[in-house]
């Protein structure tokens, strides 16, 4: 049912087979078959392709089977995957909501895909779904939507997204990497209805594993079966494999993370937005805030020499005199806040 939606080299390619393939299910001792090292020290062993394990710990938990899940290395390679697989390099398109996330953009500048992007409102950074149809034309594959968006922080509009699934024919990807700070249902609960969708999702944000490199995607079995033949063969190490799954056993401690953040946010809304130099707080369903300010640059530089780091999005569309600032810990948001009390006083 994709398949005309494929890339003509992808759907004849003859994918790498790992040399576990071949006897898959039968038991074995006497591993001769793939030239590792017979000395377990202990990694000499090639991990699981498909890290099914992982995937039914992660089937569970996100209510997705595992038929339906691509692990990756961050969700970044899901992403320049999309590329690989749909788009046709100097002839298919892609459409994207600006500002959003910068991959999107540099994935296909890589695969030399055109990226076609239709502003948010600039008042409440909404997203229309007219006009991303619009942007589109016959060699369109993808349309990029993010939710909640970076940097704006702000859940995309159910309705709107909605219009785009069904009156789009080709691939709609939706990010919700930061999904678990939104109090909206998980659009990965409506894949069955809409085939030609790829949700992401990461370990990289609420899950606080940034640095496993773990990222996911879940789409149909269909979509699902192209991601595994493109990938590297062995796309997520042994190391990332058993960090998840360690990881997995206390989802107690994530939910209670995540909570904190919420709450976080609740209360640094308020008090940045009381600041002299705080034009405006944008509401937020992310782990983070966008707040204009007067001078973006010279309070970036003033935070930077306290050796506080927030992201400069002054020169981003839209975004003009625009910090994006991440929900730490109580005390560095407090340090963040007293930081910025002091600015333009001399001690
Ligand atoms: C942080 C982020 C990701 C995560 O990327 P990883 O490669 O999984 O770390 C994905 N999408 C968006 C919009 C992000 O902000």
């Amino acid at each position: 049912m994709i398949e005309h939606l494929v890339r003509k080299n992808i759907l004849a390619l003859k994918p790498y087979s790992c040399a576990r393939d071949e006897f898959k299910g039968r038991p074995a001792h006497v591993f001769l078959d793939a030239n590792e090292s017979a000395h377990n020290a202990p990694y000499n062993r090639y991990p699981d392709p498909l890290q099914e394990q992982l995937k039914e710990r992660i089937s569970a938990i996100k209510g997705v089977s595992a038929q339906s899940i691509f692990l990756g290395n961050g969700s970044d390679e899901a992403i320049d995957l999309v590329y690989r697989i749909f788009c046709e390099p100097g002839v298919d398109n892609v459409v994207a909501i600006e500002p959003t996330y910068g991959m999107y953009g540099v994935c296909a500048d890589i695969n030399n895909v055109e990226y076609r992007t239709v502003p948010l409102s600039a008042v409440d950074y909404a997203m229309s779904a007219d006009a991303l149809l619009q942007a589109c034309d016959e060699h369109t594959k993808v349309i990029w939507i993010c939710t909640p968006n970076n940097p704006t922080g702000n859940d995309m509009d159910r309705r709107e997204l909605q219009r785009v699934l069904t009156e789009f024919n080709g691939i709609v990807v939706v990010d919700e990497a930061y999904g678990d700070f939104s109090d909206m249902q998980p659009v990965r609960n409506y894949l069955q209805h809409f085939p030609r969708m790829i949700v992401l999702n990461t370990f990289s944000k609420a899950w606080a594993s940034a640095s496993i490199r773990l990222g996911m995607a879940f789409a149909s079995p269909e979509i699902i079966d192209f991601f595994n033949k493109v990938k590297y063969p062995y796309n997520v190490n042994l190391l990332t494999q058993q960090a998840a799954t360690e990881l997995l056993k206390n989802m107690d401690r994530l939910e209670r993370w995540t909570n904190e953040v919420k709450h976080e946010r609740a209360h640094m809304m308020p008090c940045l937005a009381e600041l002299s130099m705080v034009k405006q707080v944008y509401p937020s369903a992310a782990n983070f805030l966008l707040v204009k300010v007067t001078d973006a640059d010279a309070i970036y530089k003033y935070l930077i020499e306290r050796g506080i780091v927030v992201r400069n999005r002054n020169r981003v569309a839209l975004c003009q005199g625009g910090l994006r600032i991440t929900i730490g810990t109580k005390d560095e948001n407090n340090e963040l806040l007293a930081a910025l009390r002091r600015y333009g006083h001399a001690f």
